[in-house]
């Protein structure tokens, strides 16, 4: 495979805590894609908050991949070492014209999109049209405006490995916060290019937002990418394993007496590339990765079973 067609794939976890199974789960389907076909994969730590983020939740969770066998070509990249990059390309959107002040709040923005005719989940425009006396009036207030890309509602269609083609209409995203921050749907879209990142593998909560991103990209002149969107874990329950539900981390698996390989056998028949009980070395989900045994439907992870499976590990 000559370097143009190389598949570069990344995983770009934010360092604000232990990696739970459904993220592991994208670690390692992100790591199979790009390994199985030869290709590189990049470790990103996306940090942009400097509250929650910690080096210290970096080291742990890069602890967590090489526990499952992982590795990544060069060292690990941060959010927060390409401020430069992120502020060229938001100079490179204001030359075309294309940012705008939003003065709203998210309070005002959450009124505004879940009124009765509101916008579901987008930016509901109060803040596109104002003319230059409206901004002076709102500025004066004191709060500083976040900036908001002026996306005309344009209709955008992604490639997906998993999903297929996926059409959406481009929201205003935000690409500078209002505390000065560069917006994660920036930064991320920045990274994605300057990193030569071929193939986007992440969670499908991330699968509405990506037409708004691939559009942003259009504007800074990158290349598309493919996106391989995984669907998220839920419980047995059916209810997604958020922190409060019970979101379980390899810590706390082996806490349960489940060891790194058999959380990995566990991914790997959760990814249909084994059966239930089984056991693949590595190298063998390598040789066995396809996209085509994925499925869209989340992965039903019922914690009660793993006690039961460590036994015979
Ligand atoms: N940092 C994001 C997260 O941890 C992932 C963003 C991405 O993969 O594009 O949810």
């Amino acid at each position: 495979m000559g370097p143009m067609t190389t598949l570069r794939g990344r995983f770009a976890p934010s360092p604000t805590g232990a990696l739970h199974a459904g993220n592991l789960r994208t670690a390692l389907v992100a790591w199979l894609q790009a390994r199985s076909s030869g290709g590189e994969f990049v470790l990103r730590f996306e940090d942009l908050d400097r509250l929650t983020s910690s080096p210290q939740w970096e080291q742990h969770q890069a602890g967590d991949l090489a526990a499952l066998g992982l590795d990544w070509d060069g060292p690990p990249q941060r959010h927060s070492d390409r401020f430069d990059l992120y502020d060229a390309a938001e100079r490179r959107l204001r030359d075309l014209d294309v940012l705008y002040p939003c003065f709203c709040t998210r309070r005002e923005i959450a009124e505004a999109a879940s009124a009765p005719h509101g916008p579901m989940g987008r930016y509901p425009g109060t803040c596109r049209h104002l003319d230059t006396a409206g901004r002076q009036r709102l500025a004066a207030g004191g709060r500083p405006p976040a900036w908001r890309l002026r996306a005309g509602d344009a209709e955008v269609t992604v490639r997906d490995r998993l999903h297929g083609e996926v059409t959406g209409v481009a929201d205003d995203i935000v690409v500078r916060r209002n505390d000065g921050v560069p917006a994660y749907n920036l930064a991320v879209v920045v990274d994605d290019a300057e990193q030569d990142i071929s193939d986007v593998v992440r969670g499908d909560d991330l699968l509405t937002i990506t037409p708004s991103q691939a559009h942003l990209g259009d504007l800074l002149g990158y290349v598309r990418r493919t996106y391989l969107h995984v669907p998220l874990v839920v419980g047995a329950d059916g209810q997604r394993l958020a922190k409060r539900h019970g979101a379980i981390t390899r810590d706390q698996l082996a806490g349960r007496g489940c060891s790194d390989v058999r959380l990995r056998d566990l991914l790997a028949a959760s990814l249909g590339l084994i059966g239930d009980g089984e056991h693949a070395e590595l190298a063998e989900l390598v040789d066995r990765f396809d996209v085509a045994r994925l499925t869209t439907s989340p992965w039903v992870f019922d914690i009660s079973t793993v006690t039961d499976l460590s036994g015979s590990a």
